[in-house]
């Protein structure tokens, strides 16, 4: 992927200014619960904007506080959703509380029951070679009227490959869709959505990370009891105890230097310049 900034399209482009939003970690958050977020998303696809949608957590600060590229990604989002329990504690913990925690797989059902409603279609972007045909015909059964109007799993390595990158773009915006969840896990997918969503044509492109495979059942998601108490990573680590142990307890670690500095110095208020060391 390159780093330079995206083309925006021709399309009204959004930002995320006129929502009340708060900054953790120096991450931008938009504090919204849920009915305010179906209805500004609702507004954004019906007046034809584009936009994307990112979804932060422990491990996307850890990122945030690393990678400028991930940084231009989130300053350039439409919607960031608070996507964790743990981020929440942080909110509630340095004086700003986050009204509610909207996770990209819940997200992906909420809009798949507004798209189904309101005739819009959907794409499915990545997961392994079945897994999004599988899904898709699992949210038809589940929102009757639901239009999926196309699903590709690219190879691995697809958006360093111009060639291949490009078949997806058209993959998308043949399809003609108004949706798309692009599940390519972090950084990935919000870099990618960052740098192409305007090229897809969809309005909506949001980031979900697993959550294809969750819906297919390929996977099995936490229970719902851990993913309200904030335990979500320790389930995640006991089904892929290499991957996502070096992901939570190894690197995530670093949560702790950001917390320390949130303690110390607090974030600059939404629409400063970044102060990210
Ligand atoms: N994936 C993909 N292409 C890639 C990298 C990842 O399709 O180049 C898929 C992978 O098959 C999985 C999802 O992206 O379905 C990412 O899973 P991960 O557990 O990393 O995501 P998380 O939910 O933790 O962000």
């Amino acid at each position: 992927m390159s780093d330079t900034t995206p083309d925006s399209g021709d399309a009204p482009r959004c930002t995320m200014d006129g929502l009340e939003t708060i900054r953790l970690f120096n991450m931008p958050i938009n504090n919204l619960t849920l009915e305010e977020t179906l209805s500004n998303i609702g507004a954004h696809i019906e007046a034809g904007k584009q936009g994307y949608v990112v979804t932060p957590n422990v491990d996307h600060a850890v990122e945030y506080a690393k990678n400028e590229l991930f940084r231009q990604a989130y300053q350039n989002a439409c919607f960031v959703l608070a996507d964790g329990v743990p981020l929440l504690w942080a909110g509630k913990l340095f004086g700003k509380p986050i009204k509610e925690k909207i996770s990209g797989s819940d997200l992906l059902y909420w809009l798949s029951d507004y798209a189904a409603q309101h005739g819009h279609s959907i794409f499915l972007l990545g997961a392994a070679e079945g897994v999004g045909e599988e899904a898709g015909r699992i949210l038809q059964e589940t929102y009757p009227g639901l239009k999926v109007a196309g699903t590709y799993s690219p190879p691995l390595g697809f958006e360093k490959d111009p060639v291949e990158n490009q078949k997806a773009i058209d993959a998308i915006k043949e399809s003609g869709a108004a949706i798309c969840y692009t599940a390519l896990g972090a950084p990935k997918q919000d870099l990618w959505n960052w740098q192409y969503h305007a090229e897809t044509g969809a309005n909506l492109c949001l980031g979900i990370g697993a959550s294809l495979d969750f819906v297919s059942g390929r996977v099995r998601r936490a229970p719902v009891w851990m993913q309200r108490c904030g335990l979500e990573w320790t389930w995640r680590i006991l089904q892929e105890p290499v991957r996502m142990g070096k992901r939570y307890l190894i690197r995530d670690a670093y949560v702790l230097v950001l917390l320390w500095r949130e303690w110390r110095h607090g974030s600059p208020p939404w629409n400063t310049p970044d102060q990210t060391a």
